[in-house]
């Protein structure tokens, strides 16, 4: 791996540097270096993602302030060196990063106004996010994954140009192609120059004379699309990939957006989830948990044995090291908390509640205490 650039340096910051000076440093690099911005160019894409995470780092209070005590060594071994996404800071942890504090929904056009906007020439397609639920036992294992997508394709009719099959779009006259005009305005300091995208072709620089009829000129039809997406076990809500190039067909030739796939966990009916452990009730016969015995569960990875010793008292938890998730990029693994429960039975027939009855008189199955002691409701559930 190579060696990581100081933090402070990355955003041209001082060490004594404020929020603000840091979120404003980050901002401007983030733009400047946005693959949207730079596409193709492999070395912005390395800058955006070294700026995201300088960003992520210095941001937050506490792990700045390790940053500062011991270098990029203190955050070794945490979630902070490698970011809020899959292990290392790729090129998605670093565009949700961005997107998370400077909003979704934005564009660039809004961002640059329309100096910075390559007008005239062939546009990046349209992000797509995905939601893809998935359940504890697809978590589990991890999952591959075929995704229906609708998207925008470049329309066969005219091959994406927009105008219509056997011509072929002119150069606007209004702006001669450069998309944009000047417009001359007075004020009180005087003549002010402002350049504002070309009214005739709206920015395109070339106009359609006659629009082809399948895509009315956009150069685009929606279309239906299958992508299948490997899903590592172990992730959760809010993690997400990033399928570069499968997004929205561009215009004009402009390479297609990505497609974002969102994970979402579906609620399980009977495993909860704790972080990487697993908690799940077992209801037990009231003579297992007095006599003891050994039950088999199923559990997300397949059958476990459960030795129930005797005298187990209803809520005590067996912790089952390593049966619960596999934790995202490493392998570790948490743990299966099975938490008994003594099922009382609703109907007795008259024999059984006979017989109970004189098991009752013998004082055996009186608790020794009425309340019982607080020491007792600790980790083990009672
Ligand atoms: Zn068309
Ligand atoms: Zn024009």
């Amino acid at each position: 791996m190579a060696i990581k650039r100081d933090y402070y340096e990355v955003l041209g910051l001082s060490r004594g540097a404020s929020e603000e000076e840091i979120k404003k440093a980050y901002r401007k690099l983030a733009l400047k270096y946005h693959p949207d911005r730079n596409p193709g160019d492999k070395d912005a894409e390395e800058k955006f993602k070294e700026v995201a995470e300088a960003y992520e780092i210095l941001k937050d209070a506490e792990k700045r302030s390790r940053y500062d005590r011991f270098g990029h060594e203190g955050l070794r071994g945490s979630a902070a060196a490698g970011g809020p996404g899959f292990g290392g800071f790729d090129l998605s942890d670093a565009l949700r990063s961005f997107l998370r504090d400077f909003g979704a929904g934005f564009s660039f056009g809004d961002l640059f106004g329309e100096e910075g906007r390559e007008a005239t020439g062939p546009r990046r397609g349209k992000d797509i996010q995905i939601k893809l639920p998935l359940t504890l036992q697809e978590i589990a294992s991890g999952v591959e994954k075929t995704l229906r997508i609708t998207r925008h394709e470049p329309c066969q009719a005219c091959g994406g140009t927009g105008a219509k099959p056997g011509t072929t779009p002119t150069t606007c006259h209004t702006c001669k192609g450069s998309g944009r005009v000047k417009r001359v305005a007075s004020s009180l300091f005087g003549q002010m120059v402002r350049v504002e995208a070309c009214p005739t072709c709206h920015g395109e620089g070339s106009v359609i004379a006659e629009r082809c009829e399948t895509c009315g000129g956009t150069g685009t039809q929606e279309g239906k699309a299958t992508v299948s997406v490997r899903i590592p076990a172990g992730v959760a809500t809010g993690n997400y990939l990033t399928l570069r190039g499968q997004g929205h067909a561009g215009f004009k030739g402009g390479g297609r957006g990505d497609a974002h796939v969102l994970i979402v966990e579906k609620e399980d009916a009977h495993f909860e989830r704790q972080g990487d452990d697993i908690v799940c009730r077992l209801a037990v016969s009231f003579a297992t948990a007095v006599i003891g015995g050994e039950i088999e569960v199923p559990t997300l990875t397949g059958r476990v044995r459960v030795k129930i010793p005797p005298g187990t008292q209803s809520g005590k938890v067996f912790r089952m090291r390593g049966k619960g998730l596999p934790h995202l990029n490493d392998s570790r693994r948490g743990d299966l908390n099975v938490q008994v429960v003594v099922w009382v039975p609703e109907h007795l027939g008259r024999s059984e509640t006979t017989r109970l009855q004189e098991l009752a008189k013998s004082g055996r199955l009186d608790p020794p205490t009425e309340l019982i002691p607080r020491r007792h409701m600790s980790r083990d559930g009672l």
